[in-house]
């Protein structure tokens, strides 16, 4: 007999089907080919228009698989080729590969909703591709839980003893009805589902390699790639609040797919979910996050201000360019220098204090004049050129007892510039 191809369904499906209607495949089937010869009657669009296409391999290993999502992570085309030519005459070829389930044997999983609404429509059940995809616990449609699991007496819903795959169940072998609908109120699993969704369907790649570029430029202003694991413990801790144990737990995964390593490890260690998990944290979805563009900005973005209090463009952003360097560590470091009042001022990122390292010709007459102004404080002096330069200033600049006293605002000024000043006597 003739059976039809549903729009989502996976290859564990349609043989499900094939060997409940026509009692063929006796026993496991191992490659794509033999489920070639079997005459399919129609092949439908997404859209549920009629496609006039050949059903060969490459059609359902595109149509009907989780090939064309884990092919979004490999690094090339020459990559992706190469485990298509893999899948199509690979002489091991499980139904487990082809429908996504490339390391776990865990269950097929239904929606309860699409169930009824497939029922309903087509007559019949089918396992969804989607549903199948690593981390998509809820549909993406409707917005529910998806079952792996008789709802009642917890049968799971494809045990592992049968060797034939099944057909979509409306009952377990109790009787137990599986339209058992758990609204989803975890916005993130949506999220996740709905961009997986994308990147089994979308016709266009991802470029793996430009979103670790991405990635290492945030990675870089965050400090994470560093020889210290002090920023990248950090930026795990930030991902881990939001991608918690419990959350990472319910996609049958656990928090080291998302532990962040020095550099990029060998792909094989990475799971598709890690680089989704971490794009939807960084820029709300997968496709936000291809949009968008990361500049490498460890002290912001310019220009940056002058800290010179005397200078007339203290505060105001007038330094246009700064030297980046790396310290020991790579941790960066730049150099800032206001052109107008020639001082100059070091800033490690991450700390938030910056330091003045030459103050600069106007700095030096601006404090040398108030120094002999008997007017003016120490008080509004340490104000203006910091407490730890007026110390210096006062080592080397030394005045008169008369002058000093004059300008100590307070007891205090006094007792603190007072050792200093009787060492000078
Ligand atoms: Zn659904
Ligand atoms: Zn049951
Ligand atoms: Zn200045």
């Amino acid at each position: 007999m003739d059976i039809s191809l549903y729009s989502d369904e996976s290859i564990y499906s349609i043989y499900g089907r094939v060997a409940f209607y026509s009692g063929e495949f006796k026993k496991r089937i191992e490659n794509l080919k033999s489920i070639i010869d079997y005459p399919f009657k129609s092949v439908k669009n997404p859209d549920g228009s009629s496609l006039n296409q050949k059903v060969d391999a490459t059609y359902l290993l595109e149509r009907h698989s989780s090939y064309p999502y884990y092919s979004q992570f490999m690094l090339n085309d020459e990559e992706r080729e190469q485990m298509k030519k893999s899948f199509l005459e690979g002489s091991s070829l499980k139904i487990d590969h082809l429908t996504g389930h490339f390391k776990s044997k865990s269950n097929m999983r239904l929606c309860p909703l699409c169930l009824v609404q497939d029922s309903n429509t087509y007559g019949e059940p089918y396992w969804h591709r989607s549903h199948q995809l690593p981390g998509s616990i809820v549909c993406d449609i409707h917005n529910v839980l998806l079952l792996s699991e008789c709802p009642k007496c917890s049968e799971p819903l494809t045990p592992s003893s049968y060797h034939l795959p099944l057909i979509t169940p409306l009952f377990c072998s109790q009787g137990h009805c599986m339209k058992h609908v758990i609204p989803n109120a975890d916005e993130d699993l949506l999220t996740l589902a709905t961009n997986n969704r994308y990147l089994l369907e979308s016709e266009e790649k991802i470029d793996l390699l430009k979103i670790r570029e991405k990635m290492t430029t945030i990675f870089l202003g965050e400090g994470i790639i560093n020889e210290k694991s002090y920023y990248r413990i950090q930026l795990n801790q930030k991902v881990n609040e939001r991608f918690n144990d419990t959350f990472l737990n319910k996609l049958g995964s656990s928090k080291d797919i998302m532990r962040i390593h020095l550099f990029w490890k060998v792909r094989k260690d990475l799971d598709p979910l890690f680089y989704i998990l971490l794009m939807i944290y960084f820029s709300g979805s997968v496709t936000k996050f291809l949009e968008q563009e990361f500049e490498y900005a460890p002290f912001g973005k310019g220009p940056w201000k002058c800290l010179n209090r005397v200078c007339r463009y203290y505060e105001k952003r007038v330094i246009k360019s700064i030297d980046i360097s790396f310290i020991k560590g790579g941790r960066p470091w730049a150099l800032f220098c206001c052109n107008e009042c020639g001082c100059k001022y070091e800033w490690f990122s991450y700390d938030r204090i910056a330091f003045i390292i030459e103050p600069g010709p106007l700095w030096l007459s601006e404090c040398e004049e108030l120094l002999q102004n008997r007017e003016v404080t120490f008080n509004e002096m340490e104000i203006l050129f910091t407490q730890d330069f007026m110390k210096k200033m006062l080592e080397y600049r030394p005045i008169s007892l008369e002058h000093f006293i004059s300008k100590c605002f307070s007891k205090q000024t006094k007792e603190k510039y007072f050792d200093m000043f009787e060492q000078k006597e």
